[in-house]
Order: structure tokens, then C-alpha cells, then sequence
């Protein structure tokens, strides 16, 4: 039988460059599978059914909550994201490792479940800086950002949690930092 794979659970501030990093991460790292959310948010241009997200109706949601398809939920900023339970067990158990980009509610409730999880909070160098990223990257209005940026002072006193933080400066860096983490994780795992 394959070797269990390991749960690698991603957080930190919206506008940390979590969703960059994962995506170099994983162009760099095929091998690597990435746990795709459901949600009930509406799409952003360029977003595809799929492929970012499951976008679903609310019903659609609830129905997987009652139906215990989602290995944790959270409500993000008014809407409701989710991780599918069965793609991450399916793939942890034929010994692919698996990468959860999730917010830290979401990540907390995981961890009661996989204390053996890899749990990597991602910060921005300072909230300046973080606070730029968000209005650059245009995507939010202006009420969404306000409420973003509010969250984020509060969860980052949630990285303690977290077995690794990692400071985003540079995505190219930051990648590296995660794949060493991986790597002696691994290790470790391979030994116990
Ligand atoms: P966004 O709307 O910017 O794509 O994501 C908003 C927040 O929801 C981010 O912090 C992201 O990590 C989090 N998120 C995405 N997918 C999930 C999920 O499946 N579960 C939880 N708990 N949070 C998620």
C-alpha cells in the first residue's frame, strides 16, 4: 500500500499572496494536488467553474453540509467556502500529498481532525504593504476591501496556531521556503 501522502494547509490575510504563491507552488511542484474549494462567492473575471473554485447556489452548499461532504466550512467575508472531503482523503490515501488553501477558521477545524497536517500561515511584510496589494490588485470594491483589511489585522494574531509562518517579500522565495518545509516534512513523515 502507498505511503499515506501529508495535508499541507496554507492561511494568512487576504492580499498576503497566498493565491500566487500556491500557483507557483504547484506549476513547480506537479506532483502536488490541490484541494479545489467550493463556494458560494460569485466568480471574479477571468475565474472558472472548476478550475478556481465550485461555485455553487447556497442550496447547493447546504446540501453538501447536511450530506457531510465538506471536511470543514466556513463563512469568509459574508459568503461560504468549503473543502470537498472526498477528492483530499482519495488522494491523501494513494499517497499524493495535498495542498489546502483555506482560510483560518477553516484550517483550525482541519487541524482538530490531522494534527499531523502541515499548517503554513503566509504574512505580508508589514499591513502597509498589505493594504497596497489589495487596492492594486483591483478586484474588490471598496466596502469588500475595507472589510478585508479589518479582518486581516485580527487574523494575524491567529499565525501562532500554525506550525510554520512565512514572510511573502518575494513569491519566488516565499515558493522555496514552502518546498523546504515540504520536503523535511516528508522526511519526517517517511521516518515515524
Ligand atoms: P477569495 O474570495 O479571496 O478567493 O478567498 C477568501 C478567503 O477564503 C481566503 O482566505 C481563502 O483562503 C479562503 N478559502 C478559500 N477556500 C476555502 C475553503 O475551502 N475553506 C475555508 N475555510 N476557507 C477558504
Amino acid at each position: 500500500m502507498a505511503q499515506q501522502g501529508i495535508l499541507i494547509v496554507i492561511s494568512g490575510p487576504s492580499g498576503t499572496g497566498k493565491g500566487t504563491i500556491c500557483r507557483e507552488l504547484l506549476r513547480s511542484n506537479p506532483q502536488l494536488k490541490y484541494s479545489i474549494s467550493a463556494t458560494t462567492r460569485q466568480p471574479r473575471v477571468g475565474e472558472v467553474d472548476g478550475v478556481n473554485y465550485l461555485f455553487l447556489t447556497q442550496d447547493r452548499f447546504k446540501t453538501m453540509i447536511d450530506n457531510h461532504d465538506l471536511l470543514e466550512w466556513a463563512e469568509v467575508y459574508g459568503n461560504f467556502y468549503g473543502t470537498p472531503r472526498h477528492y483530499v482523503l482519495e488522494q491523501l490515501n494513494n499517497g499524493y500529498d495535498v495542498v489546502l488553501e483555506i482560510d483560518t477558521q477553516g484550517a483550525m477545524k482541519v487541524k482538530d481532525n490531522f494534527s499531523q497536517g502541515v499548517y503554513i500561515y503566509i504574512v505580508p511584510p508589514s499591513l502597509d504593504e498589505l493594504a497596497d496589494r489589495i487596492y492594486k490588485r483591483g478586484t474588490d470594491s471598496l466596502d469588500a476591501i475595507r472589510n478585508r483589511l479589518s479582518c486581516a489585522s485580527d487574523e494575524l494574531s491567529l499565525a501562532h496556531n500554525y506550525h510554520y509562518i512565512v514572510v511573502n517579500d518575494q513569491v519566488a522565495e516565499a515558493v522555496q521556503r514552502i518546498e523546504t518545509i515540504i520536503t523535511a516534512e516528508k522526511y519526517r513523515a517517511e521516518r515515524n
